[in-house]
Order: structure tokens, then sequence, then C-alpha cells
């Protein structure tokens, strides 16, 4: 079961931030990273991550700097932006073991170019 008490910095997404291993990015800034997703669920999934350590949505709402989190919520529309997104998309953090998360690096899930309809069949 995956921890989100304490970092691990040999998680996957602290690799990409080290540049151990590739992935395809689409933004970057001093305090925020964005790349597609290697299994992607959607037209279009991108990853968006703090730069610095946290676990989840829920130690990153709680101790991230007010710089770092206005960073991440800044960063979204860039993206949409830059990848000429027009038509909507939906935003998904899953936190922990009941909500699903895998990677123990807090990220966001920009998913778009398709209709998801409602978040519950
Ligand atoms: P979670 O289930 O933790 O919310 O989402 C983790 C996401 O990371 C999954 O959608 C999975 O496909 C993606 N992922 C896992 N390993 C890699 C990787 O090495 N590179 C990239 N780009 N995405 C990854």
């Amino acid at each position: 079961m995956i921890d989100i008490k304490n970092y691990n910095s040999e998680n996957i997404f602290a690799k990409i931030l080290r540049k151990e291993i590739p992935s395809e990015m689409v933004y970057e800034d001093n305090e925020v990273l964005a790349f597609r997703d290697i299994n992607p669920i959607a037209p279009v999934h991108i990853l968006i991550i703090p730069k610095k350590q946290y676990c989840s949505f829920e130690d990153f709402s709680k101790d991230a700097d007010d710089k770092t989190i206005c960073a991440m919520i800044r960063s979204i529309s860039k993206i949409t932006r830059k990848l000429n997104i027009k038509n909507g998309y939906r935003l998904v953090t899953n936190i922990g073991k009941d909500g699903g998360q895998e990677v123990p690096h807090f990220h966001v899930h920009l998913l778009s170019g398709k209709e998801f309809g409602r978040i519950l069949p």
C-alpha cells in the first residue's frame, strides 16, 4: 500500500523530476512540471505536479506555501491555453488508498478531448 504520510523520494514522479526517467513534458516553470500520462485514459491526459515534495493533496493543501499553491492553480489555465483546449476538461486528484492513488507524489490529472458525462454513472 502506498504511504502518503512519509515522502518516498524513489517514487516515479520524483525520478521524472530528477530527469532519471524521461517524460513527455508539456509545461514547466519554477514550481510546477506537467507531462503526458504514460497510460492515457482520454485523448488528452496530463499530469501536473509541484516540484516540491508532497505525497498527496492532503499534505499539499496543509503544508505548501502560498506561492506553490498559486503556481499549481495558475499552471492549469496556462496548460489548457497551450494545448488549445476549448471544450472543457476534468481535473482529478486521487488521495491515498480509498482515493485510488498509485504514485505518492501529489499530482492533478487533467483530462480532455472527449465528453466525460457525469462524474458517477
Ligand atoms: P494515480 O493513480 O496515482 O492518481 O495516477 C498515477 C498516474 O501516473 C497513472 O495515470 C499512471 O498511468 C501514471 N504513470 C505511472 N507511471 C508513469 C510514468 O513512468 N510516466 C508517466 N508519464 N506516467 C506514469
